[in-house]
């Protein structure tokens, strides 16, 4: 069911403790993490703790979450000290996305190029 923990999700699994993360923030909603495979000297992924496969299942499911994921977003960016970030939430397989469970990516500490690959 929505916003349930489910048994074969990397994230729900970090949000259990069961898979280590370096956890930066946490928040009784939300936790972030530096991803395991940075792509800029900030990578910080924001997580719901219940589980919605992506930030539009989110943001029907469990809007005032969704709200705390970007409120964390900020907060993330704010500790991190990024003057400038980018916030990306890769939804579906053409985007790119290869974890089923939303999060947001802040991206920061470099300059960013628009459009993204
Ligand atoms: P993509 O893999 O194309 O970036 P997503 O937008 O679904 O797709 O992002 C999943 C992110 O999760 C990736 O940036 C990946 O490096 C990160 N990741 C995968 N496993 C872990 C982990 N155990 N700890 C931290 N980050 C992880």
């Amino acid at each position: 069911m929505a916003g349930e923990p489910q048994d074969d999700c990397l994230f729900c699994k970090i949000v259990a403790g069961h898979i280590p993360a370096t956890v930066v923030r946490e928040t009784e909603t939300t936790v972030a993490f530096r991803d395991i495979n940075p792509q800029a000297p900030t990578h910080i992924l924001v997580i719901p703790k219940v589980h919605y496969r992506d930030a539009a299942a989110l943001a029907a499911g469990a809007p005032e979450i969704a709200a705390d994921v970007l409120r964390e977003t900020q907060a993330v960016a704010d500790e991190e000290k990024l003057d400038s970030y980018r916030v990306v939430f890769n939804t579906g397989t053409g985007a790119g996305q290869t974890v089923w469970h939303a999060h947001g990516h802040v991206l920061g500490g470099r300059g960013l190029e628009w459009p993204p690959g």
